[in-house]
Parts: structure tokens; sequence; C-alpha cells
């Protein structure tokens, strides 16, 4: 048996299809630079055909936002500046491939050194398209996983985003990588697609060969190979019963989320782009509680992205919400969030200091194309504009007179906007939440931002491995401030939601409930086990529950409680 590390749910048995990449040798002689160029250019425009290929051929089995990752990968393999900087390196005398290893290097390099998974994954796409160049430089063949005809599970040293985006979920059962972590590409990927995989299996590639038996958990991270029939029949009757859960979820899929006793709360996902919208609508999420729309910020890499481009996103996901709710979060960069195209000024603890609101209040003119994006979009479907890191309520009246005068402008301009737009907050400072009463008579509705709730209550940096134990979202003291907060909301009528990591959590869920929490929100995959907690549970009893809980002194006295009304 071999280990690695889980990434999702579920199990596969079948045969091995072992996914060899060709080796990639670089020859570091001096080139004759106008034959290295030739070759070089020979060689990006079969990279740019290739993708193209590929593309046409998983447009078969992929939706369309699905195949967007192609349209990356040739934008990638078509920037003038990586190609003129490859170009110029074998005018200096070095051969194709090594120019392109080494210019590609330098960028995913740069790319992962930021600490942020969105440029992570650039990195990840950079190291595929140059995989692909270098390939073709050298004249190897990679492997076409769209030629797969029969049920197997996937043996590779490493899965790039074109090999997953290749996968045909109907023949590839599940995957096993050599290397990667839990935040590698393939283990994301693994993730969204539903199907098992375990990452980073040291020894995997040297241990199985094509054709061989193969059983991988991917709860539990482990390998088989060549299984006994004893291991055999155990693995295919969990894996069986897991089956059956799952089916068992399905059902409640277009149910609502009601009590035993009666009382409804909504269940909404968390999305960062309009191909999110997918996974909202398969887990029967009931709408958007939270688009973080600094992704769309963060994907153009030479500017801020235009009006029309953020209309176009906004209106995809207000259409495909079909009339249920969709909160937009207008940007919150600063703090971890970087832009390849905005200097920020260096600061001591960037995380408390220049971002979010208070940049787009500085900012107006950054702030104004999104707001106008928004407020064009809204007649698409039901729009709730909320804005981040709000601390006081002079911020929030700014922000909010800012979206009415900047509707009235568009109205001048025979532009149709919704009149029926809620403007909330997200409660994310501990200052916000303590005078949540005060900000209910001005917002609409709040949603908790715990990741950020936590980190500054407890004064723990949310990124930092080393004080990760401070994150307690059962500690007396949040739940104190998530209790004010919703409390607050609902002296003026107001309702409120959840939107940090807190929201998807099944421990979480009962105290939440009896805190009279209306909205919870998570990544769409925690919807359907959520609703089957919440359909489990009586709102009278986790009221109590709550009431004990906000009496406790530690998170391990809540942890207790909530263990014990579960097993209940
Ligand atoms: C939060 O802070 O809980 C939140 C949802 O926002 P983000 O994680 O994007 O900071
Ligand atoms: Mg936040």
């Amino acid at each position: 048996m071999l280990k690695g590390i889980a990434t999702s749910s579920g199990i596969a048995i079948g045969k091995v299809y072992k996914l060899e990449q060709p080796e990639i040798v670089i020859n570091e002689a001096q080139g004759d630079p106008e034959k290295e160029l030739k070759v070089f250019e020979d060689a990006l425009s079969k990279t740019i055909s290739d993708i193209e290929a590929i593309k046409e051929r998983a447009s078969a089995t992929l939706a369309e936002e699905e195949l967007a990752i192609f349209d990356a990968h040739l934008m990638m393999a078509q920037d003038p500046e990586y190609s003129n900087q490859i170009a110029d390196m074998i005018k200096g005398g070095a051969t194709a491939d090594h120019a392109t290893k080494q210019v590609s290097d330098m960028m995913i390099g740069m790319f992962e050194a930021m600490d942020n998974e969105y440029f992570k994954e650039r990195a990840a796409d950079i190291k595929d398209v140059s995989f692909r160049l270098l390939c073709n430089i050298l004249g190897q063949t990679i492997p076409d996983l769209t030629a797969i005809d029969e049920e197997v599970v996937i043996v590779a040293e490493e899965m790039t985003p074109s090999d997953t985006a290749q996968l045909n979920k109907k023949y590839a059962l599940g995957f096993v990588t050599e290397i990667g972590g839990k935040t590698s590409h393939a283990a994301i990927m693994a993730v969204s697609l539903g199907i098992p995989a375990v990452v980073g299996c040291t020894g995997i590639m040297a241990g199985c060969k094509h054709g061989d038996k193969i059983i991988l958990d991917a709860k539990e991270g482990t390998v088989i190979i060549n299984p006994t029939e004893e291991e055999l029949k155990e693995y295919t009757e969990r894996r069986d019963a897991f089956l059956k859960e799952k089916e068992a979820l399905q059902v409640l899929k277009d149910k609502p989320s009601i009590t035993l006793d009666g009382h409804q709360v909504e269940l909404v996902s968390n999305i960062g782009s309009p191909k999110d919208m997918d996974g909202v609508l398969e887990n029967g999420a009931e709408g958007v509680g939270l688009y973080r729309t600094e992704f769309l910020y963060m994907e153009s890499t030479d500017d801020f992205p235009s009006e029309d481009a953020q209309f176009e996103a906004y209106k995809v996901v207000l259409e495909r919400a079909q009339g249920h709710r969709v909160v937009v979060r207008t940007l919150d960069i600063g703090g971890d969030k970087k832009l390849p195209y905005f200097e920020f000024d260096p600061e001591m603890n960037p995380f408390l200091g220049y971002r979010a609101i208070r940049l787009c209040l500085d900012r107006k003119d950054i702030f104004k194309t999104q707001v106008r994006a928004l407020l064009r979009a809204s007649v698409y479907g039901k729009l709730a504009i909320m804005f981040p890191m709000i601390a006081t309520i002079n911020e929030f009246r700014n922000a909010k007179q800012f979206v009415l005068e900047t509707k009235e402008e568009l109205k001048k301009e025979g532009v149709a906007v919704s009149d029926e737009i809620e403007i909330g907050m997200m409660v994310e400072i501990p200052a916000s939440a303590v005078l949540a009463d005060e900000f209910a008579k001005y917002a609409d509705f709040f949603s908790i931002g715990t990741n950020d709730l936590i980190q500054y209550s407890m004064a723990a940096d949310r990124m930092s491995e080393k004080v990760a134990y401070l994150y307690q979202p059962l500690n007396p003291s949040i739940l104190r401030l998530i209790k004010m907060t919703i409390d607050g909301a609902h002296s003026q009528g107001r309702w409120c939601g959840m939107c940090g990591e807190m929201g998807g959590d099944p421990m979480a869920a009962p105290v939440l409930l009896g805190l009279g929490l209306d909205e919870f929100s998570m990544s769409s995959s925690r919807i359907l086990p959520t609703r089957r907690i919440i359909t489990s549970l009586n709102k009278k009893q986790m009221e109590e529950l709550a009431a004990k809980a906000l009496k406790c002194q530690t998170e391990e006295e809540v942890t207790e409680l909530v263990n014990e009304a579960l097993k209940a």
C-alpha cells in the first residue's frame, strides 16, 4: 500500500493508465541564431495549433467555462512579451530549447513566489504551455488523453492543467500523481471535477505498470496496486456505500433547507468566477452569497478590467442564477491579494492597510468602473452589492451614496438599472460587529466574513501556520461577535448571512442555526452535506445549544456541546 495526500472523497477501482511524459533534455551549447529562431517559431506555431486541436476535441465533453483554460493557454503562447524574450535570448546565441526553458522558468518562479493561489495557478499554466513548446522544439510527442476510450485510473508524475482538462469523466475513474500537494492544481481540479484522486504519492510511478489493477481511496490518501481478493472485496463495498451516500445527498438537491421544526434558511455558494456557476447549479445552491470579484482583476495582466468586460462577467452570473439572489462583493484587493499592474506602496501590515473599500473610496475612478458594470448588469437578475472591510458607519454611507449617485448618472444616460438592488456589507472587522445594530440602519444586509473576523479578533495572521491554532471559529468570543451581528441585523428587520469558511463548517452549523443566521454561504461542494445537517436539526434545540455555547469559556467546551447535539 502506498500513501499520498488525500484530496477529496470517493474510491476508484480500475486499470492503470500510465501517463508517461517525454523526458526533456536541454542543449545548453551555443546555437546558430538563424536556425534556432526558425526551430522556435515553427514549434511555437505547432504549439498554438496543438492547443487549438485539444480544445476542439475536449469541447465534446467539457462545458464552455471549462474550456476557458485552453484560451488562457493560447493567450500565453501568443503573448509577444513571452516570445520576444525567448527570441532575444536565441539571438544572443542560446539554443531554442535552452532559451525557452530559461525564460519560462523565470516566469514560473516569479508567479510561484507570490503567496496567492491565483498566481500559483498562472505558474501552472506557464509550466504547461512551455512543456508543450519544449516538446515541439525537441520533436517529442505528448500523450493524448482525449483518446482514452475505456475505464481507467490515470497514474502520472504530475497532472498539468491541460491534462486534467482533457479528462473525460466517463472513462477517468480517478488519478494518482507522484508529486503535488493539497493545493496543487491537480488536487483542486479533482475536487471540482468530482473525481477521486491521490496526489503526492511517492513511489507510484516506479510501483506500477500500464494495465495493473489499482485501488485508490481519495479520502484516506491510500493506493493499492494489484490488490488481493480480500482487499478488492472490502474496497468495492466501501465504494458502493460511498456512491449510495452520494446519491442520497442528491435527493436533497432541489429541496428547501428547512429544520425539523419548520425554520427555513438559505444555503448559497461562494464563487470566484462565472465558471463556478456550474457547481452552484449542480449542487442545488439557492443563489450566490459571495462573488469574490478580485479574481476578475487578478486575471487581467496589464490593466484593470474594462467596464464592458466586468459587465459581461456579472451578467453571466446573474443570468445563470435563475432568479436567485447574487451577492457581488466589490473589489477586495490588498492584503495578500496583489495586482500585476497596480503598485501598492509598501506597508508594515498590509492586512491592516490600504485595501478593499479603503482603496475604492480613495480611488473612485477604479471603483466607478466596477459600480457602473454592476448596475448595468443588475437588470439581468437579482443583484445585491456588498462592500468588503467596512469599519465605520461613514465608510458604508459613503460607499452606498457613491452607488446611488452612479445609478442616477446611468439613468440620465438612458441606461436601465434595477430598482431592487440590495446594498449590504461584510462584517469582518470586530468594530463593525460590535456596532452592528447601528450599521443595520443603513445596510440592507450583513454577511459575516469569519476568515478575517477571526484573524482580526484573535490578532492572528490567517496566512501564518505558526499561529493557525488561534483560528477558532467556535471560540465563545467569536460566537458572541456573531450573535451581536445577527441580533443587530434583526433589530432593524435585516437579514444576516455568513460567507467565511465557517459558513460551510459542519461543526458550526448547529450553533449558527441556533444564533439565528439566515443565510449560509460556502463552497458549492459543501451545500448538500450542510443541507443534510440543517434538515436533521431542530431550531429550538439549537437555540438552547447556542445559549449554552455563548456561556462557555473555551472552544473545546463548545466543540463538546456540538458533538453531543449532533449525536442526539
Ligand atoms: C472572509 O474574510 O471571511 C471572507 C469571506 O473574505 P476573504 O476570505 O475573501 O477575505
Ligand atoms: Mg475577508
